[in-house]
């Protein structure tokens, strides 16, 4: 009998394990399923992103991908049903509503096989354990075992791969039409694969000084792609293999610590919502009217602190901010305005097209002071001083702060103190970050008890 294959966080038809698999049977069914759950807290940036993939993917199989709405639970044991299938195929999800959805699903098959291969990491989380079998709770000991683990080689796969059946005649729904007026990365395989390339010979071997420079195009912009698995980390760790540059040890790296924060969500799946270290449950945050206007004001990129309004700036026009600033604003939020990680987190998943919910919650734990190895709590970022080592000439601060575009130089880091005041329609700092920094440790000092 034919097999369906299930696409989820897996778009792309190259080092595909899930697709080798679903290609031992003599035809395959292509399968996206729209599911509101995953769509509604996605911002439009995220979905348009989204289609833009699926839209490659189906061209690039002769249009023949079946994309149908509705719960997973129902639609695909339907289209299993349907076809005559023996079989759905996956990429596993690790991700707590994956792990849940693909529980129903199994259940809701009945007799129809669901066959797991595979998934979005070179190593599937759960795997990398200490000797005595409990998971690694710090990064560096986790980096050293992953590597000892080791992957395999990239899966020889492509669109010739499996004969597609062909769904014309099966109830389907079109590929939703979304256009964005935003500064998105290119959508799909072919786009990932291009931008991989660009950056291998480009600026991978001074990755590892430019990567903190937002001012600089020194990243690889791999995150999108790899969150929605237009490529597979195994094809990239492939390609890094025989590099032997600084910049290719530390892209290993950076892509050991999405591994790890997936491998932490996969052990304790409430730190999606919970703080990692249960004394955090102590802290005291703000609340009230005053510190909701805080918030909208960090949202909209409107604090008076100017590396902090690029980056949330850049976060709504993009779907996508630079490392540094990342760390930056987060700091920020928390540490200066004493607002819970979390709802800085659900503003980043609704606004970046990589928001990815393991290395997002836990990159916001670490800066919080409540996740795994975290940050210490004590080195509180100065949004100033960040600005001026990292942004050194402003740069970056005027690409995304019109109200700056005029102030030359490292000044544009402190418009307060330019002789006329910060230029017309730019705020004043809504806070002083020496006093919250304050009142940050005396908090602090309580939880840590
Ligand atoms: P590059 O510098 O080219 O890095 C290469 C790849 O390594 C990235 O694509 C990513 O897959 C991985 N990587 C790099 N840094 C990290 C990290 N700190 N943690 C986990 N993986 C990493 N990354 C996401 O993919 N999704 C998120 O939702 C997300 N939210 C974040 C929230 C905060 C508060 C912070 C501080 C970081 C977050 N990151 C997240 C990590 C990092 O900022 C992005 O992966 C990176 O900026 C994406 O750009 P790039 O692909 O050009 O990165």
């Amino acid at each position: 009998p034919p097999s369906v294959l299930w696409f989820r966080r897996d778009l792309r038809l190259s080092d595909h394990a899930a697709l080798l698999a679903a290609a031992e049977s003599p035809r395959v069914l292509a399968l996206f399923v729209l599911d509101e759950a995953l769509l509604k807290p996605a911002g439009e940036p995220r979905r348009a992103f989204l289609y833009g993939c699926l839209r490659e993917l189906d061209e690039a199989i002769g249009g023949r991908l079946l994309v149908r709405h509705g719960d997973p639970a129902k639609v695909v044991p339907e289209v299993a049903a349907e076809i005559g299938a023996g079989s759905v195929h996956v990429s596993a999800d690790t991700a707590p509503y994956g792990r849940a959805r693909d529980e129903r699903v199994r259940k809701a098959l009945g007799d129809i096989d669901f066959v797991r291969t595979g998934s979005p990491y070179a190593v599937t989380p759960g795997r990398v354990r200490k000797g005595d079998g409990t998971p690694y709770r710090v990064f560096t000991p986790f980096r050293k075992a992953w590597l000892e683990h080791g992957w395999r080689r990239p899966a020889d796969t492509g669109p010739d791969t499996a004969k597609w059946v062909d769904p014309r005649s099966l109830d389907q729904v079109k590929i939703p039409e979304l256009r964005v007026d935003k500064d998105v990365v290119a959508a799909g395989e072919r786009a990932a694969l291009d931008a991989w390339r660009d950056f291998l010979d480009g600026p991978l071997p001074d990755y590892a000084t430019d990567r903190d420079r937002p001012d600089r195009a020194g990243t690889s912009w791999m995150a999108a792609y790899l969150r929605w698995g237009c490529v597979h980390p195994r094809t990239l760790l492939a390609d890094l293999a025989p590099k032997r540059s600084e910049g290719s040890q530390v892209f290993r790296s950076e892509l050991a610590w999405r591994e790890f924060y997936a491998d932490v969500l996969w052990h304790r799946p409430e730190t999606a919502r919970r703080n990692y270290d249960e004394r955090f449950d102590r802290m005291e945050h703000d609340t009230g009217k005053e510190a909701d206007r805080r918030f909208a004001d960090w949202c909209a990129g409107r604090t008076g602190y100017p590396i902090v309004d690029a980056g949330m700036r850049q976060l709504l026009a993009e779907g996508w901010m630079h490392n540094r600033v990342r760390m930056i604003v987060a700091s920020f939020l928390v540490k200066d305005l004493h607002v819970p990680w979390w709802l800085g987190a659900r503003h980043f998943m609704r606004h970046l097209v990589d928001g990815d919910l393991a290395s997002n919650q836990h990159n916001w734990q670490w800066v919080a002071g409540c996740g795994t190895d975290a940050a210490p709590y004590f080195r509180i970022f100065n949004p100033v001083t960040q600005g001026e080592k990292f942004d050194p000439d402003g740069a970056y601060v005027r690409r995304y702060v019109p109200e700056l575009a005029g102030v030359q130089g490292k000044r544009a880091h402190r418009p307060w103190e330019l002789p006329a005041g910060p230029p017309q329609g730019y705020p004043a700092p809504i806070v002083d970050h020496a006093h919250e920094r304050q009142v940050s440790l005396a908090r602090y000092s309580a939880v840590k008890g």
